[in-house]
């Protein structure tokens, strides 16, 4: 089975990471709605919500709350949208469960290629703002 996360999860392919721990990582999306689109997802694969066990799952959605939070306060986004697609008739791309977290500013974004200069900048500024997060128990858990 060959899925570009699981490889971007090994360490074979590159990506801008904002948070990674024992189960879950969140990179930056390479074709970014908006400044700051992450996508947050287990490292163990599976297919969508209806293969992941709820645990599992739970583990996810702690670090798309941070990561929301994250956006919120280093990107200074007003709104931000959560999307998570199952199945190719519901947009899913990518056969690896995960949780898009989608700045909204109100106003029209183009979606775009990731650059490095900004790869490199907001995982940066998203990085460090998660990491003050969970330093600072400021996910309420
Ligand atoms: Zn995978």
């Amino acid at each position: 089975m060959d899925c570009v996360f699981c490889r971007i999860i090994r360490g074979e392919e590159p990506a801008y990471v904002v948070y990674e721990d024992d189960y879950v990582i969140a990179i930056l999306d390479k074709y970014p709605i908006s400044r700051g689109h992450t996508l947050v997802m287990p490292k163990k694969h599976y297919r969508d919500i209806t293969e992941i066990p709820s645990e599992e799952l739970c583990r996810v959605i702690e670090v798309v709350k941070v990561v929301t939070m994250a956006v919120m306060r280093a990107l200074k986004a007003p709104g931000v949208r959560i999307v998570q697609n199952n199945g190719a008739e519901a947009g899913q791309v990518i056969f690896h469960i995960h949780f898009h977290v989608i700045p909204m500013t109100g106003h029209a974004s183009s979606r775009h290629y990731l650059t490095d200069e900004e790869g490199r900048e907001v995982s940066a500024a998203l990085s460090r703002e998660v990491r003050e997060i969970l330093r600072a128990g400021g996910d309420n858990t």
